[in-house]
C-alpha cells in the first residue's frame, strides 16, 4: 500500500520540504511505515517565519471578533470531522480509538472554543493617579512557536495554539515527528475554515534538525514547548540567552497518595485509570503509589487482581482498554525500566513483559500493565519518568511520612490524595510540591485553571488567563491630564 506523504503548511499552503527528504511514520500497533513526515530544515522554518511575518500586521490588529469568527469555524469543523480524527489519532499513536474519542478529539475543539471565548473577553487594567492615569495594553508577542508531544497530539497542540491564536499571534507550530498525522489533518482543516494565509504554519519534522532551526530563528519572539525534561533543559539553554519568552510543561513523577480512610471504590477504580490510561503515556499519571500501611496488603492485592485483567488488545476494538506504546525505542525503553526495576530488588507482582496481541496486531508494540513493589524511594526506577504502564507501590505510616515520600523527587508536576478527612487533606494540598492537587479525583480539568509544574516539571503557566498573559507583551500608558 502506498504511504501517505504528509506535508508542511505555509503561508496558507500544503508543500514537501526544501530538502525532498522523509522521515517513516509508523503505525505502533502493527508496527509498519504507513507515512512519512517532511524532515524540514531551516529553509521550510524561514519560509514559514516569512509567511507569519506578512501576516502578522493584519491578523494581530485584526478586530478581536474577526478572529474568534475564524476560531469557532476551525472547532465546528474539528467536531464534524470527529470520527475521522479519532481514526487518525488512534492510528497514528496506539492509543484505544474509545480513548480518542472520549478524551483526545473532544478537547481540541473544546480549547479552541474556550480561548476564542476567552479573548472576546480580556480585559485589561487602569491605574489612576491625582494628576495621571495609567492603563494597560496587552499586545500580541509576534511570531510564536509552539513544539508538542506526541502522547495526546492534536489535544496539547490546540491547548498551545488556540491562545497564541487568539491573542494575535502568528504561529509556527511543530507537532511531534512521531506522531504527525492529525496535525496535518488539521492544517486542511485550516485552510477550509478560512485562515488567513501566514497566521498558522505547521513545519513537521525531528526536534534535533526542525526543532533547533525553529529555537534559532531570530525572528521568532517565544517559544512554548510541552516535552520531556531533558528537552526542556537543551531549549532554556538555547533560547534564554536570546531573551525569547519561554515556557516549559516537561516531565513528572507524580505521587498517588491513598489514605486508609478513603472511598474506598472510587478510589480504586480512579486508580486504576491514573495508572495507565494512555498506556501510561500521561504527564499527569500517578506513577508512584503511596498507601497508608494499615491497608496496604488489601490495596496492593486489589490493585494487581484488577490490573491484570485489563484487556490490552488492538486500538481499534471497541473491547480494549489499552493499546499499543507509542514506538518502537519507546516500548525498548520501558522494558528497559521494568529490568531496571528487577535489578534494584523490585518485586514485579504483574505484568512485567511485552504483551502480545494477536491478528494485524502481532508485531505492534504493546506492554501489560505492571506493578512493582519493594523500591525504595531514592531508587532510580522511583526517579525516573517512565512514561508507561507501570506503577510502584510504597506504604507510609504517617501523613508527614506520605508528604515526605511525595515531595521526595526532582519533579513537581501533580499529586493526588485520597482521604475522607478534609483537614489533611487541606494540609497536604498546601505543603505538596506541585502545580496540582487533585484530592478524591484525578484529571477533573477546568480550563480556566492554572497549569504547569514546580521543580524540573517545567518553568510558567498555561490555562486560562495565564496562556494569554504569555502570549501577550505588557505596556504600561501613562498619560498626565494637564
Ligand atoms: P520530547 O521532549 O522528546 O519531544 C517533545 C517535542 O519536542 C517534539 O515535538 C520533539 O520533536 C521536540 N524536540 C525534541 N528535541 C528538540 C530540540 N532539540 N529542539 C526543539 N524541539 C525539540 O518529548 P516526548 O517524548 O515527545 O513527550 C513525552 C514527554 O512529554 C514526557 O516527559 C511527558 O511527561 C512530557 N509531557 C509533559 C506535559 C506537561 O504538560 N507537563 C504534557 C505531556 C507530555
Amino acid at each position: 500500500m502506498p504511504v501517505t506523504h504528509i506535508k508542511n503548511y505555509i503561508g496558507g499552503k500544503l508543500l514537501d520540504p526544501v530538502s525532498g527528504n522523509w522521515i517513516p511514520n509508523y503505525e505502533p500497533a502493527t508496527g509498519n511505515v504507513y507515512s512519512e513526515v517532511p524532515d524540514s530544515g531551516e529553509q521550510d522554518v524561514a519560509n514559514a517565519v516569512d509567511a507569519a511575518e506578512v501576516a502578522l500586521e493584519t491578523w494581530s490588529r485584526a478586530p478581536v471578533d474577526e478572529r474568534v469568527d475564524v476560531l469557532h469555524r476551525l472547532a465546528d469543523l474539528i467536531d464534524q470531522n470527529r470520527e475521522e480524527l479519532v481514526a487518525i489519532e488512534s492510528r497514528d499513536n496506539g492509543k484505544p480509538e474509545n480513548l480518542a474519542r472520549m478524551i483526545d478529539i473532544p478537547r481540541c475543539s473544546k480549547n479552541i472554543r474556550f480561548f476564542a471565548n476567552l479573548a472576546m473577553g480580556m480585559a485589561s487594567e487602569s491605574h489612576t493617579m491625582p494628576d495621571a492615569i495609567n492603563y494597560t495594553l496587552r499586545q500580541p508577542v509576534g511570531i510564536v512557536t509552539c513544539i508538542s508531544p506526541w502522547n495526546l497530539p492534536l489535544y496539547l497542540f490546540t491547548w498551545k495554539i488556540a491562545p497564541a491564536l487568539a491573542a494575535g499571534n502568528c504561529v509556527i507550530g511543530k507537532p511531534s515527528e512521531v506522531t504527525p498525522m492529525s496535525a496535518f489533518r488539521f492544517s486542511e482543516l485550516c485552510i477550509e475554515a478560512g485562515m488567513p494565509d501566514g497566521v498558522m504554519n505547521i513545519v513537521h519534522g525531528s526536534g534535533a534538525v526542525t526543532g533547533n532551526a525553529l529555537l534559532e530563528e531570530p525572528r521568532i519572539a517565544a517559544v512554548s514547548f510541552t516535552g520531556s525534561t531533558q528537552t526542556g533543559k537543551h531549549i532554556a539553554s538555547v533560547v534564554s540567552p536570546q531573551f525569547k519568552k519561554l515556557s516549559l510543561e516537561l516531565g513528572g513523577k507524580n505521587p498517588n497518595l491513598v489514605f486508609a480512610d478513603c472511598n474506598y471504590e472510587p478510589m480504586m477504580e480512579t486508580t486504576l485509570k491514573s495508572s495507565f490510561a494512555n498506556q501510561g503515556q500521561i504527564c499527569l499519571c500517578g506513577s508512584r503509589i503511596l498507601v497508608e500501611q494499615s491497608i496496604y496488603d488489601q490495596f496492593r492485592d486489589d490493585l494487581v487482581q484488577r490490573a491484570s485483567q485489563i484487556k490490552v488488545g488492538d486500538p481499534q476494538a471497541a473491547d480494549s482498554v489499552l493499546g499499543a506504546v507509542v514506538s518502537q525505542p519507546h516500548h525498548q525503553k520501558i522494558l528497559d525500566c521494568i529490568e531496571l526495576a528487577r535489578s534494584e530488588g523490585g518485586n514485579v507482582l504483574c505484568g512485567g513483559a511485552a504483551a502480545t496481541v494477536g491478528g494485524r496486531c502481532q508485531n505492534g508494540w504493546f506492554i501489560e500493565p505492571t506493578v512493582i513493589e519493594g523500591l525504595p524511594n531514592d531508587c532510580q526506577t522511583n526517579q525516573q519518568e517512565i512514561f508507561g504502564p507501570v506503577v510502584t507501590l510504597q506504604p507510609f505510616d504517617s501523613d508527614h511520612h506520605a508528604l515526605e515520600l511525595a515531595n521526595a523527587t526532582r519533579y513537581g508536576l501533580s499529586a493526588t490524595v485520597w482521604t475522607q478527612d478534609v483537614s489533611r487533606a487541606n494540609w497536604l494540598a498546601d505543603r505538596l510540591q506541585c502545580g496540582v492537587v487533585w484530592v478524591n479525583c484525578w484529571l477533573i480539568r477546568d480550563l480556566r485553571t492554572p497549569f504547569g509544574g514546580f521543580k524540573q516539571s517545567g518553568v510558567g503557566r498555561e490555562g486560562g488567563l495565564e496562556a494569554m498573559r504569555f502570549f501577550t507583551e505588557t505596556k504600561n500608558v501613562c498619560i498626565k491630564y494637564l
